[in-house]
C-alpha cells in the first residue's frame, strides 16, 4: 500500500475541474498511489474562504472515500471562531488531520489561539500537519517549539525541512510527537533521515495537487531510488501512514 500524506485540492484544479478528483485520481493511479491525505489550498490563502474550502475538501473526500483522506485548516487569527472551526472540522467534517502553513497564513506557532487549536487537536487525536522549512514562521525549530508544549498532540513535518532545513528537522523528530514527511529533501538527506530519525514516525508525501503538475512522479521516484531499506521503505510508504491517518 501506498499512502501520500500530503496532497491538495489545489486552486488550480477547483478551477478546472470543480469538485470532481477523476482526473486527479488518474495521476495517483499511474503512479501506484493507494491512499492521499487531502488538504485544501485556498483555505490556505485567506481567512475568509476558510471555511468554504474545507467544506469543498470535504465533498471532494467523499466523492472517493475509500482513498481521499480530508485535512482540514482554521486561522487562529480568527480567534474564538477559529477555534470553533478546528472543533467543525474534528466533530463534523471526519477529520483525518489538520494542517497549518504558518508562512502562508502569516501567524506564529507561539499565538495563544494556536494553542488551543494544537490542544484541541491533541485530545481529539488528529494530528497536526505543517508546512516547513521555511522561515519566518515555519521553521523546523519554531515547530518543535510548539510540539514541546503538547506532547499528547502528533505533529508532523509536512515538508521535513523541505530543501534547506532537514538537519534542524530531524533534531526536531527527536521529540517523541514529531514525526517528519518526506516530501521536499533531497535524496541523500531521505537517506539520513531514514537511517537517524525513529522508523515509526516517518512517512512520504508529494504536495501533488498545489499546482498541476504531477510532483508524484518526481518524489516517489527520488524515494524509491534512495539507499532505503526496503522494509523500511514500506512501512514508511504505508504501515506508519495509516497508524498516523487511522486508516482503517
Ligand atoms: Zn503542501
Amino acid at each position: 500500500m501506498i499512502v501520500d500524506c500530503h496532497t491538495h485540492w489545489g486552486m488550480a484544479w477547483a478551477a478546472r475541474d470543480g469538485e470532481n478528483p477523476a482526473r486527479w485520481l488518474e495521476t495517483l493511479d499511474r503512479r501506484g498511489v493507494d491512499k492521499a491525505a487531502l488538504m485544501g489550498h485556498a483555505n490556505l490563502v485567506r481567512v475568509d474562504w476558510c471555511q468554504a474550502d474545507n467544506d469543498r475538501v470535504a465533498r471532494v473526500a467523499e466523492r472517493a472515500p475509500d482513498r481521499l483522506l480530508p485535512v482540514y485548516t482554521a486561522w487562529p487569527q480568527a480567534g474564538a471562531q477559529g477555534l470553533a472551526e478546528v472543533r467543525r472540522a474534528i466533530e463534523k467534517l471526519d477529520a483525518r488531520g489538520l494542517k497549518f502553513h504558518p508562512w502562508l497564513q502569516g501567524f506564529s506557532t507561539a499565538d495563544p489561539s494556536f494553542r488551543e487549536m494544537c490542544a484541541a487537536a491533541g485530545e481529539a487525536g488528529v494530528p497536526v500537519i505543517f508546512h516547513d522549512g521555511t522561515p519566518c514562521y515555519s521553521l523546523p525549530e519554531q515547530i518543535a517549539g510548539a510540539a514541546r508544549r503538547f506532547p499528547a498532540t502528533k505533529f508532523v513535518l509536512g515538508h521535513a525541512g523541505l530543501l534547506w532545513s532537514w538537519r534542524s528537522a530531524l533534531e526536531a523528530a527527536r521529540l517523541p510527537n514529531v514525526w517528519l514527511c518526506l516530501c521536499g529533501p533531497h535524496m541523500r538527506a531521505m537517506e539520513i533521515l531514514c537511517r537517524q530519525a525513529d522508523p515509526e514516525r516517518i512517512v512520504w508525501g508529494s504536495d501533488f495537487g498545489f499546482g498541476l503538475a504531477d510532483t508524484i512522479g518526481y518524489r516517489l521516484s527520488a524515494f524509491k531510488e534512495a539507499n532505503v531499506e526496503g522494509a523500511l521503505r514500506e512501512r514508511i510508504l504505508g504501515e506508519n501512514a495509516r497508524r498516523l491517518l487511522g486508516i482503517r
